[in-house]
């Protein structure tokens, strides 16, 4: 399989739509839109983080020691990304903290939980430790904080999408649609994908 590793955000547009992979990689066709989820940069960030204190992460989460904007990457999966913090708990496990600009509605997307899924596989693998939960924090639900448990069933299935976009990619594999039609409305790709 070589060197190759896909990003963190190619598993979203993947958890999307498969064949976001196959137009954007196999075919080189850049999306024409906005990203549909807002990544927080520099400033802005460090302010949050900066509301989200010590103080609470050591009385609420049990965390003993943080570390701030740390880039992954695991050879063995194929895959790399930045990941907002990284805490080590007093139970002597670690897991990823991410920042969201997005309000919280009743669950964890399912995108916020597979990112913070990858986040802890590559956790796992970097520090040597054992990863079993993450955290999502909500910033336009006022800095709610979400913890999402880990299973291992969670790290095969994002090993399975993982292998399945390295396939895409390195075997030309055209992908399943999307098996929600709604999602094709306003698709970019929408008049080329048959
Ligand atoms: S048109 Fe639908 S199936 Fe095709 S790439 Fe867009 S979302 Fe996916």
């Amino acid at each position: 399989m070589g060197g190759i590793f896909i990003n963190v955000s190619d598993v979203i547009e993947y958890l999307f739509c498969p064949r976001f992979i196959y137009f954007i990689y196999c075919l080189c066709i850049p999306q024409h839109e906005e990203k549909r989820y807002k990544v927080l940069k520099g400033r802005e960030l460090h302010e949050i983080k900066k509301k989200i204190n010590k103080n609470y992460l050591r009385k609420k989460l049990n965390c003993v020691k943080k570390e701030d904007s740390i880039y992954l990457s695991s050879e063995k999966y194929h895959i790399k990304g930045e990941v907002d913090q990284v805490l080590f708990l007093e139970d002597g496990t670690a897991a990823p903290f991410d920042y969201k600009f997005a309000e919280f509605k009743k669950t964890t997307y399912r995108t916020h939980k597979f990112q913070s899924i990858l986040y802890g596989l590559m956790i796992k693998e970097v520090y040597n430790t054992e990863v079993n939960r993450g955290f999502v924090c909500y910033i336009r639900s006022n800095n709610q904080v979400k913890e999402v448990k880990f299973r291992d069933y969670d790290f095969e299935k994002a090993i399975r999408m993982i292998n399945e976009i390295l396939t895409i990619i390195q075997k030309g594999f055209y992908p399943k649609k999307t098996s929600y039609n709604m999602r094709c409305v306003d698709c970019c790709y929408r008049r080329i994908c048959v």
